[in-house]
């Protein structure tokens, strides 16, 4: 899926290109992943000025007067701009086509492209979050002010699963995906199958610092990038995607390994299995 440092920068892009603009034609090409939870279709979108377009969990929300369109792009949505007119099909689930002045011609068009169709994209009445299934979630949003170290020492405490599992869980966190949660793992120097309550207090503080720390760095590093946005930019990552290849930190080879549903990519050296190359000072004697 996009992570969200993707997905600020998809949005931050699509209020600039976007918003003010009034939605002049629509074109479905996979209704599978659409899904209306008011009569009609996209069509109803036709002659409304684009007003807002933000995040909410991991969907992207375009609002328009009386409607929201929600998209969640799952495993391999993108959204991608073409000038209207231009063929290029690959993909295409559907498009949306803006004018630049009211009532204009099509300028460019807003396309949503997903050659697995497994994302979705609910229109529904403003605000009608209920209707959206896996919206409401109950995760605590990981770039609001409410993750806060204590919060998340708290949810760890209850734990019983490996690290890994958990930071996955959007019922727990929103949201962290497969990337990240090896990349936070790696910052955090802790192995991806560690269960839970083997953290300490210290790890979990650790921990929380390096989510905070690795979102708001790709964040800045995805925005000064400022690819084009269908491109996900990966290249900067420290050990997702780089079994086989040395560690940036101490050069020990990248492995692979399986947890729970999906595998995680770690430095055995730098994220040991064993807990010994930690050193709680808490317990040390005082001096
Ligand atoms: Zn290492």
């Amino acid at each position: 899926m996009p992570e969200l440092p993707d997905l600020l920068h998809v949005v931050s892009r699509l209020r600039e290109r976007l918003i003010g603009r009034e939605a002049v034609s629509e074109r479905v090409k996979e209704p599978v992943v659409l899904r209306f939870t008011v009569r009609g279709n996209l069509s109803l979108l036709l002659g409304r000025t684009l007003g807002d377009v933000f995040r909410k969990s991991h969907f992207v929300v375009f609002r328009f007067e009386g409607f929201d369109l929600a998209v969640n792009p799952m495993l391999a949505g993108r959204f991608r701009f073409s000038e209207a007119g231009k063929k290029d099909e690959a993909a295409l689930a559907f498009a949306l086509g803006f004018s630049d002045v009211k009532g204009g011609p099509p300028a460019v068009e807003l396309r949503y492209v997903d050659d697995k169709t497994m994302g979705k994209a609910y229109l529904i009445a403003n605000d009608d979050w209920k209707a959206i299934p896996g919206m409401q979630t109950g995760g605590v949003d990981i770039l609001s002010r409410e993750f806060t170290a204590e919060r998340f020492c708290s949810l760890l405490k209850h734990r019983r699963d490996q690290v890994r599992v958990f930071l996955l869980d959007k019922r727990a966190l929103d949201s962290i995906g497969n990337a990240y949660a090896d990349e936070i793992l790696f910052e955090a120097r802790i192995h991806p199958k560690t269960f839970c309550r083997k953290l300490s207090h210290d790890d979990g503080l650790r921990l929380h610092a390096a989510i905070v720390k690795v979102m708001q760095d790709a964040a800045a590093e995805v925005a000064a990038r400022d690819e084009p946005i269908e491109v996900k930019v990966r290249d900067f990552l420290s050990v997702r995607g780089r079994d086989g290849q040395p560690c940036p930190v101490c050069g020990t080879t990248i492995r692979a390994v399986r947890v729970g549903d999906g595998d995680a990519c770690f430095c055995p050296t730098c994220q040991p299995a064993t807990r010994s190359l930690f050193v709680d000072w808490s317990k040390l004697p005082r001096g």
